[in-house]
């Protein structure tokens, strides 16, 4: 028996042998697949819900594996935090979206105001060398800081509240802009905002889905978007997928979004042709 501290013991039982046999399977693939450069970055438009325009994507990371197929982030970038490999995997994600962005910047496909969004862990947010490799990159490839946006979970951020407040104060002065990721879902208090200023809040896809519930979410998006206005933040809505939800957003004043209605995430290719069919229109 493994104990889980005073008075608690789990049983080992064969079901919990192969679930840790298959991380570790996974663990080993990780390492191999970050040395084969096995994955590839698939992006989703976000939508100015007001103008109907394209002002910039989400780059989602997705892991070809040799044997078992497409494997979802949410399987292995768990796995990749817990075994430091995310520092590899997370700077060859900032590089490779931000190299993507200068390409569409040079064919003109977008303008200056297109801004692209990479999601950071929270090892990777914690870690001291995130400033000089983010420097490095936006040199590289010529990307300006502005067009930019980091998103950082709430937990990220209460995990280790001093190392987060030095590196968004670090962001700030690079101009780099930085968004709260599933806004909502974490266990911390509202008072943190004032204590980390950021640009834009994205409301988690858990309440978007509910907020035609008047009951409900429709209140809660409605005091996270009054929130946002009294602290100069842009609201960012995730997993708009009818109609209906985006009429209420509308309504509650929400002018940032994406989701399935406008588009699930695409290949470079599929987004290239997403924007070009979108300035004629
Ligand atoms: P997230 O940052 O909250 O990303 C939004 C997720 O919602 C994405 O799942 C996206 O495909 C999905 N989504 C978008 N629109 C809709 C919709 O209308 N309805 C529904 N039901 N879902 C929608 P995905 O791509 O599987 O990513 C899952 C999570 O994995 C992300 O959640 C993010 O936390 C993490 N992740 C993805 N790429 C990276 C990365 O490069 N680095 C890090 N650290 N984490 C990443
Ligand atoms: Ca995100
Ligand atoms: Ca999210
Ligand atoms: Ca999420």
């Amino acid at each position: 028996a493994k104990s889980l501290g005073k008075d608690q013991y789990q049983i080992f039982v064969p079901h919990m042998y192969q679930k840790a046999y298959q991380r570790l399977q996974i663990e080993t693939d990780l390492r191999q697949a970050i040395q084969q450069r096995a994955f590839i970055l698939y992006y989703q438009p976000i939508i100015d819900l007001i103008t109907g325009n394209v002002i910039g994507a989400e780059a989602l990371i997705r892991w070809q594996h040799p044997t078992q197929g497409w494997i979802s982030p949410a399987d292995f970038i768990p796995i990749a935090e817990e075994t430091g490999l995310i520092l590899k995997l997370g700077n060859w994600t900032i590089k490779q979206a931000c190299h993507q962005l200068h390409l569409w910047q040079q064919n003109n496909i977008v303008d200056s105001s297109f801004s692209i969004s990479v999601n950071l862990s929270a090892y990777q947010f914690a870690h001291s060398n995130l400033l000089e490799q983010i420097d490095a990159i936006l040199a590289e490839t010529q990307i300006s800081p502005q067009c930019l946006k980091l998103e950082i979970t709430e937990t990220a951020i209460m995990e280790n509240v001093d190392a987060a407040a030095q590196v968004i104060a670090s962001l700030r002065q690079r101009n780099i802009q930085l968004s709260i990721d599933d806004f909502g879902t974490g266990y911390s208090s509202l008072s943190y905002l004032h204590s980390f200023p950021v640009d834009n809040l994205k409301i988690d896809k858990s309440f978007v889905q509910r907020v035609n519930d008047k009951s409900d979410s429709f209140g809660l998006v409605n005091a996270i978007v009054q929130i946002a206005k009294t602290m100069g933040m842009k609201i960012i809505a995730e997993g708009i997928e009818t109609d209906n939800q985006l009429e209420q957003l509308k309504l509650l004043d929400c002018q940032f979004g994406q989701g399935y209605l406008f588009s699930k995430p695409l290949d470079v290719e599929e987004m290239t042709k997403f924007m070009a069919s979108f300035r004629k229109a």
